[in-house]
């Protein structure tokens, strides 16, 4: 329902709206509580700078009906790794070379579409 791309210091994240519509209406579960998980482990992989996956929590790999989108956290391990990662960002500015990749990096016609 989602991916990350994990470019140095150019990496983003993608969310696909329709496959979380029909998971939602598939189980029976409000979108916006989906989608709000989706972000939350695609924003996880970029800030954690990993594609690796847990057995528990927001970051596990697979969601189904029986998957608690309600509960769904990051483990105290991942916090900090995020806290580290947006402390060390915060530290270090973006050079102009590096803010000129990220605008150019995802092509506008793919923010606008909705891909499959
Ligand atoms: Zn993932």
């Amino acid at each position: 329902m989602g991916s990350a791309n994990l470019e140095p210091e150019t990496g983003y994240a993608t969310v696909f709206s329709l496959r979380i519509q029909k998971a939602a209406d598939a189980w029976a579960m409000p979108a916006s509580e989906i989608m709000g998980n989706v972000i939350a482990h695609e924003l996880g992989h970029l800030l954690l700078r990993s594609a690796s996956h847990s057995f528990a929590g927001v970051m596990t790999a697979r969601w189904d009906s029986m998957t608690r989108m309600r509960d769904l956290l990051f483990n105290r391990r991942q916090a900090g790794a995020m806290q580290g990662q947006i402390m060390s960002r915060a530290r270090k500015p973006a050079s102009a070379d590096v803010l000129a990749r990220q605008r150019s990096t995802i092509p506008r016609s793919a923010i606008l579409a909705e891909v499959e």
